[in-house]
C-alpha cells in the first residue's frame, strides 16, 4: 500500500478518526495551535465510548503495575486537569485492602512516598501543577482507633479536610473486615459527561475546526500525496481528503487499520459498571476501593459517588465488571481483536433488562461485604456504563499507554487511561513541528485559551443534556464535591 509523500503543504488538513477523549482531545489541541482540523465521529456526541469515572492520578489502584507507570499516570494526570478542570470530581479515594487479600496495607507506602515526591518536584517545576492540593496531603494513612472515633461525628455538607471526607466511611464500612491503615489518597474523579461537555463545546468554538457527528469512516485509501476518506452520514456517503490522517477509533482502532493493511498488535477488553441509587444517603463520599485479586470472586470492588445518592460500581470478578471471554487479541491477518458478537451487540443496540438487573445486583452484593446498608437499600437505577477498551501490544496489565506512527503522516491514538489523551496530543504535536505543519513558536506558550473561556455553568448544563440524552440520571453530571481546603 502506497503512503502520502508530500511532506510541506500550507494549511494542512488534519483528519481525526473517532471523537472519544483521545480524538476530541487532540483536535481541541491542534485547533487551539489554528490548524485545520475534521474531527469524524460516528456517534451523536462526543466522549460516548467506554465510561471513564476515576482519574488515576498515580495509578494506587493497580498493583501490579510498574512505578514508571504511576508517575506517568501521575504527570498525565496533572495535565488533564489543568485542560479539563470542570471535568473533575474533587474528591479523593480511600484504598482498603481486605482481612482475606494477600497483600498489607504497608506495601503501598514505598510507592505513595515516591509519588508524593514526585508531585513536589512537578509544583518545584510549575506551581500550577499543584491542582492535587499541597503535596504532603497527596496521602493520609488512618489507624482503626482514629475511624472509630469519627463514628460518632456528624457528616458535613463540605468535607474540607482529609478527616472529614472519612465519616461517611466511619458511618457504613464494616471495618471487621479489613486490615488497617486504610489509605486515602488524592486520585479524584473524571466525570464522562463533564469530559463530553468540555470538549464539545470547545471544539464548537474553534472556527477553522469541522466536528462532523453521526457520520462513520467507512473507507480509506492511500493516495501519493494524501488520504483520501470516505464517510457516511445517514445514507450519504462523502468522500474527502486530509494530508495527515490520526486514527482515535478507540477499541475499533484496528478496523481503521485494516483499512489500509496496517499491521498492529493489540488487545481488546470489554468491562462494565453499574449505576446504582441509595436514597437515604445523602453523604457526601469519597470513592472507595477494596484490594482485591482481578479475576477471583473477591476482585477488586470499587464505588464510585455522585450526588444525590448515585454510586457507581466496578467489581473485578467474571459476575460484575469482567466477562468470560471479554478480553481478545488481534490475529495475524487483522489489526482488529474480534469481540464475542454479543459483546458487540450490548456496544451497538444495549442490554437485556434481565442482564442489566442480574450484573447490576452482583455488583450490589459484590460492595455490600464492605458496606452492608448499601445491600439493604440500594437499587439498580440505570443500564450499565459500560464498553471495550484498547491495549496495544499483548500486555492485559498496561495502563500508561500513548501513541504509535505508521510513516509520517498517520498516528494511532492508543490510550487506555483519558489522562494519557493530552501525551498523546503532545506527542502529534512534536511530529506536525517535524513536518513543518507547525512551528516550537506556535507550540510554545500551551495556554488553551478557547477551551477555558467555556464557563462551569455551561459545562454543567451541556453535559446534563448529554447525560439525559444517554438515558442516565441527570445527577451523573453534576458536580458537588467541594474542592478540597488543605
Ligand atoms: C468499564 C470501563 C471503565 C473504565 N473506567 C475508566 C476510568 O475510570 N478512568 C479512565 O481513565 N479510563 C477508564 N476506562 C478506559 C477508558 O474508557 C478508555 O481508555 C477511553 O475511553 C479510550 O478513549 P478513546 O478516545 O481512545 O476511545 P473511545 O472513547 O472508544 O472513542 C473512540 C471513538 O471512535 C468512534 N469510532 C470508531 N470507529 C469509527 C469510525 N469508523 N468512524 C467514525 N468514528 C468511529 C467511536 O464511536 C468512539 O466514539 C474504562 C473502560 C471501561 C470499559
Amino acid at each position: 500500500m502506497s503512503r502520502p509523500i508530500q511532506s510541506c503543504v500550507k494549511n494542512p488538513r488534519i483528519g481525526i478518526i473517532g471523537g472519544g477523549i483521545a480524538g476530541a482531545t487532540v483536535a481541541l489541541c491542534l485547533g487551539e495551535l489554528g490548524l485545520d482540523v475534521t474531527l469524524i465521529e460516528k456517534g451523536s456526541s462526543l466522549v460516548n465510548g467506554p465510561p471513564i469515572c476515576h482519574l488515576h492520578a498515580g495509578g494506587n489502584l493497580y498493583r501490579e503495575i510498574s512505578d514508571a507507570q504511576c508517575f506517568t499516570l501521575l504527570r498525565e494526570s496533572i495535565d488533564l486537569v489543568r485542560l479539563y478542570p470542570h471535568a473533575v470530581d474533587y474528591r479523593p479515594t480511600v484504598i482498603a485492602v481486605p482481612k482475606n487479600d494477600a497483600g498489607l496495607p504497608e506495601d503501598l507506602l514505598p510507592r505513595l512516598h515516591k509519588l508524593q515526591k514526585e508531585y513536589q518536584h512537578l509544583i518545584n517545576k510549575d506551581s500550577k501543577n499543584s491542582v492535587l492540593g499541597a503535596s504532603e496531603h497527596y496521602f493520609k494513612l488512618f489507624t482503626r482507633q482514629q475511624i472509630e472515633a469519627l463514628k460518632n461525628t456528624e457528616v458535613v455538607n463540605k468535607p474540607q479536610t482529609l478527616t472529614e471526607w472519612m465519616i461517611p466511611f466511619a458511618h457504613h464500612v464494616n471495618l471487621e473486615q479489613l486490615k488497617f491503615p486504610v489509605i486515602l489518597v488524592q486520585e479524584y474523579g473524571l466525570n464522562l459527561f463533564r469530559l463530553a461537555a468540555s470538549a464539545e463545546l470547545a471544539l464548537r468554538k474553534i472556527t477553522h475546526c469541522s466536528l462532523l457527528v453521526n457520520s462513520e469512516v467507512t473507507n480509506i485509501h492511500a493516495l501519493a500525496n494524501c488520504w483520501q476518506v470516505e464517510y457516511q452520514q445517514g445514507s450519504e456517503i462523502t468522500v474527502t481528503e486530509f494530508d495527515y490522517l490520526i486514527n482515535a477509533a478507540g477499541f475499533r482502532t484496528g478496523t481503521v487499520d485494516d483499512m489500509l493493511d496496517f499491521k498492529r498488535q493489540r488487545l481488546v477488553e470489554f468491562k462494565a459498571a453499574y449505576v446504582t441509587q441509595w436514597p437515604q444517603c445523602s453523604a457526601i463520599w469519597p470513592e472507595v476501593i477494596f484490594f482485591g485479586d482481578r479475576g477471583t470472586p473477591e476482585g477488586m470492588a470499587q464505588f464510585t459517588p455522585y450526588p444525590d445518592g448515585y454510586f457507581q460500581l466496578h467489581g473485578m470478578t467474571p459476575l460484575v465488571t469482567l466477562f468470560d471471554n471479554g478480553l481478545v487479541e488481534s490475529a495475524n491477518h487483522s489489526a482488529q481483536p474480534q469481540l464475542n458478537p454479543h459483546f458487540i451487540e450490548k456496544i451497538d443496540k444495549g442490554w437485556s433488562n434481565a442482564e442489566i438487573n442480574l450484573r447490576s445486583q452482583a455488583a450490589i452484593d459484590h460492595i455490600s461485604r464492605f458496606i452492608p446498608d448499601f445491600a439493604q437499600n440500594a437499587t439498580v437505577s440505570a443500564k450499565p456504563l459500560f464498553g471495550a477498551q484498547q491495549i496495544p501490544g499483548d500486555d492485559a496489565e498496561l495502563r500508561a499507554a500513548g501513541v504509535s506512527f505508521v510513516g509520517e503522516f498517520y498516528a494511532r491514538c492508543e490510550i487506555v487511561k483519558a489522562s494519557s489523551a493530552l501525551t498523546v496530543s503532545n506527542k502529534i504535536i512534536k511530529q506536525l513541528i517535524k513536518l513543518g505543519y507547525l512551528t516550537h513558536k506556535d507550540n510554545g506558550d500551551r495556554v488553551f485559551k478557547i477551551t477555558h473561556a467555556i464557563t462551569e455553568p455551561e459545562i454543567t448544563q451541556h453535559a446534563q443534556k448529554l447525560c439525559a440524552s444517554r438515558d442516565y440520571p441527570v445527577s451523573l453530571a453534576r458536580c458537588n464535591f467541594p474542592q478540597l481546603g488543605h
